[in-house]
Order: C-alpha cells, then sequence, then structure tokens
C-alpha cells in the first residue's frame, strides 16, 4: 500500500475543492453556472504589463536569476514600499517568490518549531491553518465577529498569546470578509505586540490596493518598533489581476528574509524570468487602470450588497475592501427545498445555490466561520447582475 508521511494526515485538499468539483460538472452539463467562489479578479492583466513580459521573452530573460528576484524586481519592490507604504527594506530584506503564497509557506516553514503556536484571527484565508500544521506549528484561531467589523480586538488578542506564540498574522483588506483595518484599529494590536518582543508579525497585505473606503494601515509601518520582526507580505496576483503570473513579494528582517531564500533555493530556485519582469512593469508603472478597476468593484459589491438586502435570511454589512461580501446565512439554516430537503449547514446552503441556482459560492466553515456564505463579485457585471437575481429566487423558494 502507499505510504505518505505521517505530515498529510494534519492537511487536506482545499476546502473549496468540492463546490469547484460541482461547478464543473454542472457546467460539462449543459448548465450556465456562475461561480462566485473563485479568488481572482476577471480583469485581464493591462496590457503594459502583459508586453513586458513577452519583451521579456524576445530579450532572452530566459535564464536563471538570483533566488529572491533580480535587482531590477527588487529595486521596484524597495520602491514601492517606499512609495506607498513608507517602509525602507534593503536588497537583502526583500524576497520574491512564486506567489505571497510560497512566500507565506516558506516563512512559517523556516520558523516553526513543533508546538509553536501561531495566532490567526477567523474568519482566515483557508491556507494559513495548513500551512502552519505542514510546518509542525499549531494555528491558534482567534474569533473576530460581524458586529466588531470582522476585526480583531485587542483584548482577544492579549488573551491569545501565549509563551509558544511565534507568530500573529494580520490579513487587511481581509480574505473573507473585505474588512479593511482602520489605522486605529491596527494600532490597537500593534501597541499589545510592542510587549511581546518574541511574538513575529505578517502582515498579508495582498489585498492593499483594492480597497473602496479608509486609509491603509500596515503593522510595520504604524508602529516602528515591530519593523525589525515584522514579515510584510504582497505581490501583484490581486491589485494587478496576475494570478497567473505567480509573483509576490515581502520584507522583513534579514535572518528571516535570508532563510526564506534558502528554502527556495533548494525547492523551485527563482520565480519566472518572464513573471519578473511584468512584475517590475506593474510596479513602476502608472497605475491609472486602478481607479476604473476600483469604481466597476464597488458597483458590484453595491449588486451583492442590494441583493443580499432583498434576500430574506441573508445579512450583511458592506465590506470596504478585496472582492468578497461575507453574507450570514444563518437564517436559511433550518429551512426545507421545494423537494422537501432540509438545509443544515452553510455547506448546504452553498449545494443548495449550486444546485438550484447555478451560483457557485464558498461555505463559511471552509474559512472558519460556519453559519456564513462568501460571495466573490470578480464576475463581469451582467452576469453577477444575473447571479444575484437566480440567488434572490431559489432563497424565496424555501420554506
Ligand atoms: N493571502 C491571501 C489572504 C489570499 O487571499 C491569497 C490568494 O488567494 C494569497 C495570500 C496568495 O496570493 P498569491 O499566492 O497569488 O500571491
Amino acid at each position: 500500500a502507499p505510504r505518505l508521511a505521517p505530515r498529510m494526515s494534519s492537511v487536506g485538499a482545499s476546502p473549496t475543492a468540492e463546490i469547484s468539483n460541482k461547478v464543473r460538472s454542472l457546467k460539462s452539463a449543459g448548465h450556465a453556472v456562475v461561480n462566485l467562489g473563485e479568488g481572482e479578479l476577471d480583469f485581464p492583466t493591462p496590457p503594459a504589463i502583459a508586453d513586458a513580459g513577452i519583451a521579456a521573452i524576445r530579450n532572452g530573460e530566459t535564464k536563471y536569476t538570483a533566488v529572491s528576484g533580480t535587482a531590477d524586481l527588487k529595486a521596484a519592490i524597495a520602491a514601492k514600499f517606499l512609495r506607498e507604504n513608507q517602509l525602507s527594506y534593503e536588497p537583502r530584506e526583500i524576497i520574491a517568490g512564486a506567489g505571497a503564497k510560497q512566500l507565506i509557506f516558506n516563512a512559517f516553514l523556516a520558523t516553526l518549531s513543533p508546538g509553536d503556536e501561531v495566532i490567526i484571527p477567523a474568519p482566515y484565508w483557508v491556507s494559513y491553518p495548513d500551512m502552519i500544521r505542514l510546518a509542525g506549528g499549531e494555528p491558534v484561531i482567534v474569533e473576530t465577529t460581524r458586529s466588531e467589523g470582522w476585526v480583531l480586538q485587542p483584548d482577544a488578542l492579549r488573551a491569545a498569546i501565549t509563551p509558544k506564540t511565534r507568530w500573529v498574522v494580520l490579513n487587511s483588506p481581509n480574505n473573507p470578509t473585505g474588512a479593511v483595518y482602520s489605522p486605529e484599529a491596527m494600532k490597537r494590536l500593534t501597541d499589545i505586540l510592542v510587549a511581546h518582543p518574541d511574538v513575529l508579525v505578517m502582515a498579508d497585505d495582498i489585498y492593499e490596493h483594492l480597497r473602496f473606503a479608509g486609509p491603509f494601515a500596515t503593522p510595520a509601518a504604524l508602529e516602528p518598533a515591530l519593523f525589525d520582526r515584522t514579515l510584510t507580505i504582497n505581490g501583484v496576483s490581486k491589485g494587478y489581476s496576475m494570478t497567473g503570473w505567480r509573483i509576490g513579494y515581502a520584507g522583513g528582517p534579514a535572518w528571516l528574509i535570508s532563510a526564506m531564500e534558502i528554502l527556495q533555493s533548494q525547492s523551485t530556485s527563482n520565480p519566472s524570468t518572464i513573471s519578473q519582469a511584468a512584475a517590475v512593469a506593474a510596479l513602476t508603472g502608472d497605475l491609472g487602470f486602478m481607479a476604473e478597476w476600483i469604481s466597476i468593484l464597488r458597483d458590484r459589491r453595491d449588486i451583492v450588497m442590494d441583493m443580499v438586502a432583498a434576500t430574506p435570511g441573508l445579512e450583511a454589512d458592506t465590506p470596504d475592501g478585496a472582492f468578497y461580501v461575507f453574507a450570514d446565512c444563518s437564517g436559511l439554516i433550518g429551512s426545507a427545498t421545494a423537494s422537501g430537503k432540509v438545509l443544515g449547514s452553510d455547506l448546504d446552503v452553498a449545494g443548495y445555490l449550486l444546485e438550484e441556482a447555478h451560483v457557485g459560492t464558498v461555505h463559511g466553515s471552509a474559512f472558519g466561520a460556519p453559519g456564513h456564505l462568501r460571495i466573490a463579485y470578480a464576475v463581469d457585471t451582467d452576469v453577477l447582475r444575473e447571479a444575484c437575481a437566480r440567488i434572490t429566487a431559489a432563497c424565496g423558494r424555501l420554506r
């Protein structure tokens, strides 16, 4: 019989896989399924950025580079951190990788020993807990609530810190809630962290540019006392619609960055040269396209919020960022479909919407928040409108 390593027993495939499989099989059966479960923008990568990738191929930039990224890319990343975040990193304090995902994973792998704890506010991005377990650590989940805007509360953070705490992960704008931490809310957390010098801070800023309201706050800039032990993670996937290019980057203390670089050098080496060149164009180029994207996304967010308001059993507050509405669907749990099936959980609600409305969403349990649905509005606006109408109609047929 095949034998897998024990570490494989602590992790599973992405919890969204089941929904994606059903979406695929409904589509192949000829149904017009709208997938509002996907965490990526529908916009094409801006042409000037894509052209820089094409030029890199033509220029023969097709060989190994420094593991942590080309000098050009590191300079563009350093300039971005300084310009947009008032953070000053040296080249040896910067690393580029195959997506923010690889960097987050390597940061955990480089630092966690058995029994080490990592504090994650829930709802959370699905990959954090499994990455932590793969690296031998223990995720410590701290709940946030809708009534507190899905923002981690200082008392909850204080209560979760133990002598074993190695990291605290902060993700704003947040996946799956769209919550944006105000500078004041962030400062209340960094004030606590200052008093715990052994705790590292991971700022997952991947949705930084996708905001409709409020300033952006990142811990290392807000609290200079934390600069030396904060890993600031970002990337081009979300803000520039470049998920497939696989470029993420991080700024942090040199000891940590060099450990992450060693892991990368023995696993994947440098991220794709073509993508690195495109990322330079993204980080140094004109951001003119973004205002239009934000305005399209704001309209779509409002379409989803109108749908939620018009659908008995769904409730949500307007999110300030990312491209998700995280709706409370507990009002639908316990109701029965026309065929008499009782919806017993958020997974059942998501399954019902998929089968009955042909709309894919992700159940909140996947993010550590049962009784909710994550609705990603990263699809064409007219298609979104149609999907929303189908959700409202399908919910209206529940008894
Ligand atoms: N962090 C969060 C919160 C995310 O939602 C994602 C993508 O879904 C990532 C990190 C990883 O992004 P990438 O690896 O594409 O840079």
